[in-house]
């Protein structure tokens, strides 16, 4: 690659953070910018899944210390996933014994936030949203900010998730859809065990039948992680209909009013999921809706290219969303960096990893819906 080679990145999320990791690791010139204005989100914090593919990606992009920190405040890890009536009668239980020590499982998205930006300080740059591109006429691209102010580089990535503005410029035709489904996110702070003790011990899935359901699954990290005590993730996923609420009321709606929602919407299930609510912290409430993005042809590579959900956007019923992102970046910094000792251009680099991201990631995607189908079945 020729000496003045920049990357820049759109997003410091799952996937562009973990790009950075390793291209910064490998010595490469690369910025982040991300919008938020710091670190700190509040109020994101849901439970993400690391499958033994996003380990795999992880162990390949990030330093043994940044890796060492993602160990230490990882959730511990849990071997079922189950599904369950609404009146907590069991219908299903899947074992997935003996997660080898040291990998992965159940993450704080904040936490694992931060722990993906040690050592970035000087790499990350907050409070910058990027609003569009320019391709030079040398094959560079300018960056351009919502704040003011631009950067160039030689390869930008957008890995600015599900509403990409790299993707919007890029592939004005790949915008993904309502999937139907509406998610009401909360948590529970764990004082005690829980019972059943299924809730302990992974995934747990209760059934509502065709246009409703919920999902429970703790984050007891494995050591304490300041200022986020362990909790139950307590998501209710429902069509707008059974809410009984427009999207308009639904996203204006206060904390309180989406816990109240949740717990009405709950009303005659089992005591037990009832209780849960009652106990749970009712500032954590948000909604959020599910998209999906549908099949695009592949596209000329360019100096331009977008990983994770901002490409694949799938609903989280596969549990592959950050998973996938998290395996774009691993190919994508093999690639850059491979072909950085090949003597070839970034562009080469976007055309073998294109090629795989995209077959991968659509797959991700239908099995994603594949799942939801499965979930949201009539008893
Ligand atoms: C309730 C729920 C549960 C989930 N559970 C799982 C799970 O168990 N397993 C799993 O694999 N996946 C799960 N997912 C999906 C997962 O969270 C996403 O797929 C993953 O975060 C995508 O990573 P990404 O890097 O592509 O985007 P993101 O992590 O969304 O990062 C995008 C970043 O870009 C920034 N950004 C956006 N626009 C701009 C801009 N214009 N300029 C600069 N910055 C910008 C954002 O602030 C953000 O930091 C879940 C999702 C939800 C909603």
């Amino acid at each position: 690659m020729p000496e003045n080679t920049r990357i820049l990145i759109a997003g410091g999320g799952v996937g562009g953070l973990t790009l950075a990791q390793a291209l910064r690791h490998a010595g490469l010139d690369v910025v982040v910018y991300e919008q938020d204005p710091t670190p700190r989100i509040r109020n994101q914090g849901y439970r993400i899944h690391i499958d033994p593919a996003g380990n795999a990606a992880l162990a390949d992009c990030l330093p043994p210390d940044v890796m060492a920190v993602l160990r230490r405040t990882s959730g511990r890890n849990g071997d079922l996933v189950t599904t369950f009536t609404t009146g907590l009668q069991l219908i299903h239980k899947q074992h997935f014994p003996g997660t080898p020590a040291g990998r992965l499982t159940a993450v704080d998205r904040d936490t694992f936030r931060r722990g993906l930006l040690t050592g970035l300080d000087d790499v990350v740059r907050f409070g910058h949203t990027v609003s569009g591109y320019q391709v030079t006429d040398s094959g560079r691209v300018r960056v351009r900010f919502a704040e003011g102010g631009s950067d160039e580089g030689s390869l930008l990535v957008g890995a600015d998730g599900a509403g990409s503005a790299v993707r919007r410029q890029l592939l004005p035709e790949a915008v993904p859809h309502d999937f139907g489904l509406r998610c009401l996110y909360g948590r529970m702070p764990l004082t005690g065990l829980l019972s059943p003790e299924e809730f302990e011990r992974g995934l747990c899935w209760v059934s509502g039948g065709s246009t409703c359901g919920a999902a429970f699954g703790t984050v007891r990290f494995r050591t304490p992680v300041e200022g986020t005590p362990d909790y139950l993730m307590v998501t209710l996923v429902a069509t707008p209909d059974r809410l009984g609420v427009t999207d308009e009321r639904l996203f204006r709606m206060s904390s309180e009013e989406l816990w109240k929602l949740s717990s009405d919407t709950v009303a005659d299930w089992h005591p037990v999921i009832r209780d849960v609510y009652a106990r749970a912290d009712i500032a954590s409430f948000l909604p959020i809706t599910f998209r999906i993005a549908d099949r695009i042809p592949a596209w000329a590579p360019g100096p331009v290219t977008v990983l994770g959900d901002a490409i694949h956007t799938m609903p989280p019923t596969g549990g592959a969303g950050a998973n996938t992102a998290l395996a774009d970046a691993a190919t994508l910094a093999k690639e850059i960096l491979s072909a950085a000792r090949g003597g070839r251009t970034p562009v080469e680099a976007v055309a073998a990893y294109q090629a795989i991201m995209l077959p991968r990631g659509f797959a991700a995607v239908d099995n994603s819906r594949r799942m939801a189908a499965q979930m949201f079945a009539a008893p």
